[in-house]
């Protein structure tokens, strides 16, 4: 009998900054899919994307790691931070499968509107055989699965969050209007957003 392989969940995003919506998307995707883990990966510099109001790559990563820290099953990475030029999908999943092992099956998590634009990503040639993708959307939101890319139709399950009603967009309006941003992100992530002065 073949062994069952490690079941990793990659959370992949700008985490700009990580809030309690991507928590909860974490953890109900480490249930249902009855994955070993879910490793957070915070994008060094993500492709299709100016660097306005984007905190520096050390600072998301540190208030990931905050928030993740209490969770057994959370962990995170700094793969895409350490890797020089742009944070594609696909050298970190080939990263990741030479780390945790070949017959690691991955998943890869993130948001759906993300997942919507995958045919643009690069080098996706192999990439529905390296991972599977999760597409979480927030309420309100609708993926149609038929207007994704067909290669990656058959690799993709799409998973509402409600909890995603919370937006890392929303979080950083809200600290420029001086609005409060309690419960939106766990408090040692609020906490380090003022002392260092992020957002403003
Ligand atoms: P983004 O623009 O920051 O986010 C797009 C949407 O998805 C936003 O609504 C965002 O909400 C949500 N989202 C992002 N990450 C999420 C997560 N892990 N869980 C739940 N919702 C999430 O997207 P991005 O960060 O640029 O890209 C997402 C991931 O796709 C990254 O890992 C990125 O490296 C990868 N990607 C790869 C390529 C490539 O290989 N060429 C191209 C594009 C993206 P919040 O703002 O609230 O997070």
């Amino acid at each position: 009998m073949s062994k069952p392989s490690f079941k990793l969940g990659i959370m992949g995003g700008t985490f700009n900054p990580i809030h309690q919506g991507h928590l909860v998307a974490a953890e109900f995707i480490w249930d249902k899919f009855k994955l070993e883990e879910v490793l957070f990966v915070p994008s060094g510099k993500p492709p299709h994307k100016g660097n306005n109001e984007i905190a520096s790559p050390e600072n998301r990563w540190m208030m990931t790691v905050l928030a993740t820290a209490s969770n057994e099953h959370f962990s995170v990475s700094s793969i895409e931070i350490e890797r020089r030029g742009e944070s594609y999908t696909r050298d970190t999943v080939l990263q990741l499968r030479q780390m945790y092992g070949e017959g690691t099956e991955c998943f890869f998590i993130t948001g759906a509107d993300a997942i919507a634009e995958i045919s643009t990503w690069h080098k996706t040639e192999d990439l529905p055989h390296l991972a599977k993708f999760i597409a979480v959307s927030r309420p309100g939101y609708k993926l149609d699965i038929k207007k994704i890319d067909p290669r990656f139709q058959k690799c993709t399950y799409l998973v509402e969050v409600p909890a995603l009603a919370i937006s890392s967009t929303q979080i950083r309006e809200r600290i420029k209007k001086e609005q409060t941003i309690k419960y939106l992100v766990p408090e040692v992530v609020e906490k380090y957003i003022y002392k260092n002065n992020l957002y403003r």
